[in-house]
């Protein structure tokens, strides 16, 4: 064979082993990818992370913008057109995710959390699962839509949004400047999680709903002295009985569409089976409190969606063991229902504490959004449960209200029906977002992707 040919030859096959085929190899490598981009928050620097996705978006023609406040901190968006039938077409569907990732500490991981190492059958990195595994099946299902040259009913926008971990400015910035860009009817985003139950069902959870956290801070106030002479207004004695009685006491219980229709879905399962006859006590304003104490003894994880929680969590007080300080300070992480406001916890919570001598106020910061749950009956929530149904015979699709808060709940603010999407499969049981040795395997990241695609193209293709 001539010299030529076979260099030729030997450089196409090479440019053709860089092409990562199908969804699966794709997703992958945008993942390895966006983990070796640090965008850390703080700062962030999420520009980088736009700066590639508009890369590879630009390399398979799909047209891509960068916008944002701050040049370092950039979001991106990139939208497929439903093309010439558009005056017809239906309302866009938004895949959502974020760019920056919450701080990792390499003394604590076994390998460098900014590396993509492969090892034992995971990929390791911070974001692995928070969030750029989502963000990475996004832009593979993006990038496949195009490549297959899919007919769409519907705009499929992919939004990748900085500042999620510390301070929501990307999507706040983007809700007042750029709403038109994003707007869709309804809006995949992390939130959701896939697990395996003990009688062998996979749950799959969908978030429809979020606590809304509302940090309080308590403060005693007193009067400073000796601490040789104790004194009756000691602010470090009132703080402590403060904390004591709030996080002893019940908080009250109340169920909404989505925790409603968790429980009783969950009941059927063999390993739940105990829930069963709890249901109607929890509806019951009499045998509420007693029920969910129950529940709590044996799942802390469902008691946490029955009622607002109280965790005191940071305390300052004095400055030398002899001098009684004037003043001490609790900050208490309070994840409130969404049908509850600030305004009732706060006047709840000084009921509760009952001492003057201890004040009551919210932490400076962001307030995010109460909202309802998104619907149940909406195309892209029907087509899910279908997808998921299909997928996979021991698939139970339920609606989910997380602990935690994600960007979801400014959206949902603005009319938009917004579904944390259980793509993944929570591997050995755990969750080690913002944990250490954060991981997802290469399956995993495969069969998430693919169940994307099959959501995205049922609510957004054309038949
Ligand atoms: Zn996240």
């Amino acid at each position: 064979m001539p010299r030529l040919i076979l260099l030729l030859l030997i450089s196409a096959l090479a440019a053709q082993a860089q092409q990562p085929n199908g969804l699966g190899d794709r997703a992958r490598r945008y993942l390895v990818d966006l983990i070796r981009i640090d965008t850390t928050n703080p700062p962030g620097n999420e520009t980088r992370a736009a700066n590639y996705l508009k890369q590879v978006a630009e390399a398979n023609g799909i047209t891509a913008e960068l916008l944002g406040e701050k040049p370092a901190r950039l979001n991106f968006v990139a939208r497929l057109t439903a093309g010439s039938q558009s005056a017809d077409a239906a309302r866009p569907l938004l895949l959502i995710a974020h760019s920056d990732v919450v701080p990792a500490d390499p003394s604590q991981w076994t390998v460098p959390p900014f590396s993509a190492a492969f090892r034992d059958g995971f990929i390791y990195g911070r974001g692995a699962q928070d969030d750029k595994s989502l963000l990475a099946a996004e832009l593979a299902v993006l990038v496949e839509l195009k490549l297959r040259n899919v007919r769409l009913k519907r705009d499929v926008i992919l939004l990748s949004e900085c500042d999620e971990e510390a301070g929501s400015t990307g999507i706040t910035w983007l809700i007042r400047n750029a709403w038109p860009k994003i707007q869709a009817e309804f809006a995949l985003n992390e939130g959701g999680a896939a697990l395996d139950t003990k009688s062998r069902a996979r749950l799959y959870q969908v978030q429809t709903s979020e606590k809304i956290p509302t940090r309080v801070v308590l403060t005693g106030k007193g009067t400073a002295g000796h601490g040789s002479l104790p004194r009756p207004d000691n602010p470090v004695v009132h703080l402590a009985r403060a904390i004591t009685r709030l996080a002893d006491a019940s908080q009250p219980v109340q169920l909404n569409t989505t925790t409603r229709r968790y429980l009783s879905e969950i009941a059927k399962l063999p390993d739940y089976q105990w829930l069963q006859p709890m249901l109607a006590k929890l509806e019951n304003p009499a045998t509420a409190l007693a029920a969910a104490d129950q529940i709590a003894a044996r799942d802390p994880e469902l008691n946490a969606m029955l009622r607002t929680s109280v965790s005191p969590t940071m305390l300052t007080a004095g400055m030398k063991v002899n001098v009684i300080p004037n003043q001490a300070a609790a900050q208490v992480d309070v994840r409130r229902l969404p049908n509850e406001t600030r305004q009732e916890i706060e006047s709840r919570f000084r009921n509760i504490i009952n001492d003057p001598a201890v004040a009551i106020a919210p932490e400076a910061g962001q307030d995010m959004p109460a909202t309802e749950p998104s619907s149940l009956t909406t195309d892209l929530y029907v087509a899910m449960e279908k997808v998921f149904k299909q997928a996979d015979a021991n698939a139970v699709v339920v609606p989910f209200m997380s602990r935690g808060a994600t960007d979801g709940s400014y959206l949902r603010q603005k009319g938009m029906a917004v579904y944390g999407v259980p793509l993944f499969l929570r591997e050995g049981g755990e969750s080690r977002a913002h944990g250490n040795d954060e991981r997802i395997s290469p399956e995993n990241l495969k069969h998430g992707t693919e169940l994307l695609y099959k959501a995205v193209t049922a609510v957004a293709a054309q038949p």
